[in-house]
């Protein structure tokens, strides 16, 4: 039976798999999916600036994959996980379609086998994928997060894989919970602590560092926000124009955030004080590294060392196929989202339409090997912008694909009030 693994659960992921049930309603021969994913669930990642300081927020955010309507063959745990599998099993819900993470609803067939694994891929082969059966240990994860049990860990084979593993950020951006309940605790804690700070430092000057300066001023107007930036102008994106920049920076200083440009930090010493490259010593009760990104592609360092361009990202063509930097194409293997070296702002959208058009070309692979039906990243769109920042609740910059500046426009600010929450329910199918 042909077999097509997916690597990473959120949008690239869930995007190749929607399209992979989708052709897979009409199949006459028999197709065997495997998602591999540490959360059971999908979180808004878009809302982190928002959940880090409202827990109640942050548990409404993450969408559990009970919640889905979307049916397993089968469904593997970690070791004491609260979870209800009753209402993802196939072997429970007859042949109801699957309508979650989808927008629409799908039909059973029997002949497409959908199997979850709650863990992470740790090694990549050209047919092989190692699995451990545990969360994720990240950068600057507190210790007390750390996994401490050794990992199970289990070998799946594929003949095709959609990598879809996406960026790993500081804690608490990059939230390790898998489930709701985790999920609300954990962002307790990083709320206490920023409840607790006077002043707050946020280094780097991205997206994330930006809205998180907004958030916190907006909700907490008497206490100070420094956001550090190494170069003369913010966010740090070569596809956005110069006027989007400079709005930005006069929202965040409108909203009284303290912004501290071509200021690059050398070191953070005890007691929250950082020193500057140029000399300078700054400091701070609460210090967020927002700078800090990583792709997540360790698995492939052994296997495959030279699929890298020279930002990190995986090298593909534009149909998501992994090539080595002497241009060789691996082409059972594909590669969607940020992590993909592709010339677009990186945003959710963009990752759940990669993923769909390489869950396609995947599925052409495994079952006819014939890529004259593989879908393409429309071209149109490379090399251009594409690009919305909330600065505080009740400001907004937009601009889209043609260039065009949108500011404070009314449908962005009402869109962002919950970070697109509620648009994801529709869009996904999901069970509120
Ligand atoms: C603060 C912030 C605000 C943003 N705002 C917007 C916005 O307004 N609009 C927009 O369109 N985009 C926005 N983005 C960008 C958007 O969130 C990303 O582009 C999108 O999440 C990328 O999707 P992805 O599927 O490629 O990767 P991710 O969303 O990063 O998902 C990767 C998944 O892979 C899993 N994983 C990691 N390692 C492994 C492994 N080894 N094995 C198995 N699974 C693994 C992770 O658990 C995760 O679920 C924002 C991002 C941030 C951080």
């Amino acid at each position: 039976m042909p077999r097509i693994l997916i690597i990473g659960g959120s949008f690239g992921g869930l995007g190749a798999l929607k399209s992979i049930i989708k052709k897979g309603q009409n199949l006459t021969q028999q197709l065997d999916v495997t998602l591999v994913e540490p959360k059971l669930g999908i979180l808004n990642i878009l809302g982190i600036p928002k959940a880090v300081l409202d827990p109640e927020f942050a548990a409404e955010s993450f969408v559990s994959f009970e919640r889905a309507n979307v049916y397993w063959d089968t469904f593997r745990l970690q070791e004491g996980m609260p979870f209800d599998t009753k209402k993802v099993l196939r072997s429970e819900n007859g042949d109801n379609p699957h309508i979650g993470i989808f927008g629409e609803e799908l039909k059973y067939n029997p002949n497409l086998k959908l199997h979850f694994i709650q863990g992470h891929v740790s090694e990549l082969s050209d047919t092989v994928a190692r699995v451990k059966i545990q969360k994720l240990d990240k950068g600057r994860l507190p210790d007390r997060y750390k996994p401490t049990n050794e990992a199970e860990e289990i070998a799946v084979d594929f003949d095709a894989c959609i990598i879809a593993s996406g960026r790993t950020r500081n804690w608490p951006l990059d939230p390790l919970s898998s489930t709701t309940e985790e999920l609300k605790k954990e962002m307790t804690e990083s709320a206490d602590e920023i409840k607790r700070a006077k002043k707050t430092v946020i280094i780097g000057g991205g997206a994330l560092g930006i809205e998180l300066a907004g958030e916190i001023k907006h909700q907490f107007p008497e206490k100070e926000v420094t956001l550090i930036h190494p170069h003369s102008t913010l966010p740090p994106e070569p596809l956005i124009g110069e006027r989007f920049k400079s709005h930005t920076l006069e929202f965040l200083q409108k909203l009284g955030v303290e912004v501290l440009l071509n200021t690059r930090i050398k070191a953070e010493h005890d007691g929250g004080v950082l020193e500057t490259t140029d000399g300078r010593t700054l400091s701070g009760d609460l210090i967020f590294w927002c700078n800090y990104k990583r792709n997540n592609v360790s698995f492939l360092s052994k296997n495959f060392p030279s699929v890298f361009s020279a930002n990190g990202d995986i090298l593909v063509t534009h149909q998501f196929e992994m090539k080595k930097d002497d241009g060789k194409i691996i082409d059972n293997i594909f590669a969607v989202g940020d992590l993909a070296d592709l010339p677009l702002v990186k945003t959710a959208g963009w990752a759940f339409r990669q993923g769909c058009q390489a869950g396609n070309n995947a599925t052409e692979l495994v079952l006819t090997g014939n890529k004259s039906s593989y879908e393409t990243i429309s071209q149109e769109f490379l090399h251009k912008g594409g690009m919305l920042l909330v600065v505080g609740m009740d400001q907004s910059i937009c601009e889209d694909f043609q260039g065009e500046l949108f500011v404070n426009d009314p449908e962005h600010i009402k869109m962002y009030k919950d970070y697109r929450l509620s648009s994801m329910f529709s869009t996904y199918g999901l069970t509120k």
